[in-house]
């Protein structure tokens, strides 16, 4: 595969912003060489500027789980662009896609609608901390939930990449109110309250792990968080970023039957348009601005543009009663097929998968939590990176990552994939 173009767009990008990139993981750092620069995609695949085509397991990190250039979504954005980009009043568009949010989410009577995940979680802890008047939380090790500053310690994917475990410009006054747990490790969190007694505001988890690779919570583990939280007057953030209108109409909430207390949406609730949200009960909710003391606010927040994406994208997951089995599905066609044809290649590795995340991982133990996650062997996976590249397929530049699986795969490129996997496996 030639990638000429995109290495000189590169060097250009590379003058002018920091790493080339906007965002850091995009800069193949994790793995080498330099990034793809893309064209335009439709449906599963992607086309980058030399003309190649990917089979696309990013899926911008998520969002398109339609796959690209959803018609309903595109066409809904052109209608409302001719009528105005962003009006900074209140539309009756955002009612629309807060009611129907709503209707398939548990535990949830209100949501306000910011613009990325990092917001939504960034308010949430805020709100959570107002709304118990307690300023602790505990994150756990592994766990992304966007780039503010309590969030930045020990936070998977994109820091890991870059062995930075906290990133400097976080203050120590901020990094002392965030706890660190082991995800899965019920006994550590009880310690934590233990020794923080009538402090802790809420525990935030992402309620499926996706930015150490993917990581279940073992069963049993989501229920004795809530339990813990109840015990202890603290409440319970699921970052739902990721996992959110992906593994059920409902989150991870509905999937394992645990509820939240807040619940934090990105990516697919926006259908590739900067869209974040956070939701809760009444009695929570209502103790935001302007009813309530917890300030939050958005100039673009709502954005016409970005809410007739979303509500597109929602309403086609809900009209589809068979979406996320047939997504299910999919995914578990390919982890067999992987898992085939790295054990008949020798390879050693584990693969994790719950709905339509999945990934793989190079080393033979379970992988439960980060510390498992950082055992992998991270050559292997640069080497199996590049290989699929050059095939023709697309998957994340960094062993911490989940492979998003997007309904416009077909049962052919899942074929295509695995012979691919096969012919790189035996080059490992
Ligand atoms: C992507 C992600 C975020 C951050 O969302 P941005 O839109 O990138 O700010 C937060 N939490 C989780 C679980 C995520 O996967």
């Amino acid at each position: 595969m030639i990638y000429q173009r995109s290495s000189q767009l590169f060097a250009e990008a590379e003058k002018v912003i920091p790493g080339g990139v906007n965002s850091p993981v995009r800069a193949f750092k994790g793995v080498g060489g330099t990034p793809l620069f893309a064209k335009s995609a439709k449906g599963a695949y992607l086309y980058d500027e030399d003309d190649n085509r990917l089979i696309d397991y990013i899926n911008s990190w998520g969002p398109m789980i339609l796959g690209h250039a959803y018609q309903p979504v595109v066409d809904a954005v052109i209608e409302k662009a001719q009528k105005g980009t962003s009006f900074g009043m209140p539309t009756e568009l955002e009612t629309k896609i807060a009611k129907l949010a709503i209707s398939m989410v548990p535990n949830i009577d209100k949501i306000r609608f910011v613009n990325s995940g990092t917001e939504a979680c960034m308010s949430a802890i805020r709100l959570a901390r107002g709304y118990t008047k307690r300023d602790k939380i505990i994150k756990f090790s592994g766990c992304y939930h966007g780039h503010s500053d309590s969030f930045l310690i020990a936070a998977g994917s994109g820091l890991s990449t870059f062995g930075v475990p906290n990133s400097p410009g976080v203050t120590q006054g901020t990094a002392k109110d965030t706890l660190l747990a082991n995800y899965n490790d019920i006994e550590n969190v009880k310690a934590l309250f233990e020794a923080n007694k009538n402090e802790i505001a809420a525990i935030i988890i992402e309620p499926v792990a996706g930015n150490m690779g993917c990581v279940p919570p073992k069963e049993g583990f989501l229920q004795s968080l809530r339990e813990v939280c109840d015990a202890n007057g603290a409440l319970l953030i699921f970052d739902e970023v990721m996992t959110g209108f992906r593994l059920a109409k409902g989150g991870a909430q509905e999937l394992y039957g645990v509820t939240a207390d807040i619940a934090c949406f990105g990516k697919v609730i926006g259908g590739g348009l900067p869209v974040g949200a956070f939701a809760a009960r009444n009695e929570i909710m209502n103790y935001l601005a302007p009813l309530g003391p917890v300030y939050q606010a958005g100039t673009l927040s709502g954005n016409p543009l970005a809410m007739a994406a979303g509500l597109a994208m929602l309403e086609a997951l809900n009209n589809d009663a068979d979406i996320f089995k047939r997504l299910e599905e999919k995914t578990l066609y390919l982890h067999k097929g992987i898992d085939k044809v790295l054990r008949d290649n020798n390879i050693v590795f584990t693969i994790n998968r719950v709905g339509s995340m999945i990934s793989v991982h190079f080393d033979a133990n379970p992988v439960v939590d980060f510390q498992t996650a950082k055992n992998g062997d991270n050559d292997t996976f640069k080497k199996f990176f590049h290989g699929l590249l050059n095939e023709g397929v697309y998957i994340a530049p960094s062993a911490y990552e989940t492979w998003f699986i997007t309904d416009a795969l077909t049962y052919e490129d899942l074929d295509f994939t695995v012979k691919a996997i096969d012919k790189v496996a035996k080059t490992l």
